[in-house]
């Protein structure tokens, strides 16, 4: 049983990822599980090399802990995506070899042009087909100029959201078709977190809930390696006091700045803890393991978070 934290070193973490690691650690600790420490870095052109250490800093200095990681070497490493690649092509090479995948060439121009409107919030075009005629053993397009892309399901998948409920879709008809690589070669956010979920072993994914979509871009993928998925906790986001999703506009909410600009980590965990329900508004929280024993994925607090206080002053 494990949990785990999965930054995407594209940038600087902000009080938005603070509160779900929080609740990602309150939910593993209650239940005696361990963590694991996961570096989402396939997105080449985005990660900023020192957004690494830097996570790893930010999560240290709330007070959260992890079994194995880049810092804490374990069983199941190693814990950066781009050390992975070579798990990543192996699963590739059986979805090319069954057919599961198809070369795709299409520009995101196309597939807003021709694709039909996205049935979730937060998603792209649902891709109109264009490439998926061809079979295994056919002739691949010039390397570099295509994805690989899955084909999705005709059939219904559905869980049980420890926040949301029971989420069900047909994949085929609300996602249509996804990219399981980029056309440069690297997996896709969709293949490695599956690979990496399953692999790890990993039983309880907390993240947020712009995520909902490619979780059942991710149970499909389960499904191919005849795998158990995890069970899902998708957390609301932060949003900012106009009601849209935390971004630079609200003010600087890096956990970074906060922490040199004298910011107590306290604060930001009785925060996550008053903002999710799980104490009174009147209380301190003096330590993130303070909380551990008043977590319940039932009293959650469900609806937005929105961030009224000025964090960057
Ligand atoms: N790396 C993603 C993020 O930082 C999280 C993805 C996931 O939890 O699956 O938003």
């Amino acid at each position: 049983m494990a949990g785990r934290f999965a930054p995407s070193p594209t940038g600087a973490q902000h009080l938005g990822n603070a509160r779900t690691y929080l609740l990602a650690y309150w939910s593993a600790k209650q239940r005696g599980q361990r963590l694991i420490f996961r570096v989402e870095d396939v997105d080449s052109p985005r990660v900023k090399p020192w957004a690494v250490q830097q996570s790893l800093d930010d999560l240290l200095w709330l007070g959260l802990t992890w079994d194995e990681g880049p810092d804490r070497e374990g069983a199941v490493g190693p814990y950066l995506q781009t050390q992975r690649m070579s798990i990543y092509k192996r699963v590739l090479q059986d979805l090319i070899a069954e057919n599961r995948v198809y070369p795709c060439c299409c520009t995101r121009k196309d597939i807003q042009n021709a694709g039909s409107a996205p049935h979730f919030d937060h998603e792209p075009a649902i891709y109109p087909g264009t490439c998926a005629g061809w079979k295994h053993g056919m002739p691949l397009p010039e390397a570099g100029t295509y994805c690989w892309r899955f084909r999705s399901s005709e059939k219904v998948f559905e869980f049980d959201d420890r926040v949301l409920g029971l989420q069900v879709t047909r994949p085929s008809e609300t996602l249509g078709d996804f990219p399981v690589t980029q056309k440069n070669g690297e997996p896709s956010y969709q293949l490695a977190v599956t690979v990496d979920d399953s692999e790890m072993g990993i039983t309880e994914v907390v993240r947020g809930n712009d995520l909902v979509a490619s979780t059942f871009r991710q149970l499909q993928i389960f499904e191919f390696l005849n795998a158990t998925p995890p069970t899902y906790a998708h957390v609301p986001l932060v949003l900012g006091k106009d009601g849209r999703r935390l971004a630079k506009r609200h003010g600087d909410t890096r956990l970074s700045t906060l922490r040199s600009s004298g910011v107590a980590p306290e604060q930001i965990v009785t925060w996550a803890a008053h903002s999710a329900g799980l104490i009174g508004s009147d209380k301190k929280v003096a330590h993130v393991d303070e909380v551990v024993p008043r977590f319940s994925w039932l009293n959650l607090q469900r609806d937005d978070v929105v961030l009224e206080d000025d964090w960057s002053n």
